[in-house]
């Protein structure tokens, strides 16, 4: 059995790395699954979906500043948009996860947190999850 529901994400600087575990994993909840997978998809071209430290913040400064030394917001891009450099954190980071859910639970290791990448906010964004349930 699969269903798709939706996670709704307010980003409020243009670059930013928003904690969304807490809301993937109310949605697992409220879907009443006990063992599957969780897929979580970002229907965006300027964001991203990543799993990284979420105890200690200083972890996605380095990411966002790492990722801005790698990919500066100005520089010799044609897309006219002026936001090429989201364009491509985004593809770096990528749009998709797949996590386990075992015991009604995301499987996460300890230090792990999914965060939704916001690369050209800020905006009104949201998360596709769809869970399939194996038990
Ligand atoms: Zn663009």
């Amino acid at each position: 059995m699969s269903r798709i529901t939706t996670l709704e994400v307010v980003t409020r600087q243009r670059t930013e790395l928003v904690d969304i575990t807490a809301g993937i994993r109310r949605l697992a909840a409220g879907s009443g699954i006990r063992e599957g997978v969780a897929h979580i998809f970002a229907p965006h071209t300027t964001a991203a979906i990543t799993i990284n430290e979420n105890a200690d913040p200083t972890v996605v400064r380095d990411i966002l500043a790492a990722l801005e030394r790698l990919v500066p917001q100005r520089g010799d891009y044609r897309h006219g948009e002026g936001n090429s450099d989201a364009h491509i954190k985004a593809s770096l980071l990528g749009s998709s996860l797949t996590v386990l859910i075992s015991g009604g639970d995301l499987l996460l290791g300890t230090w792990q947190g999914i965060f939704f990448c916001e690369f050209d906010g800020p905006r009104k964004r949201k998360v596709w999850v769809s869970f399939t349930d194996s038990g």
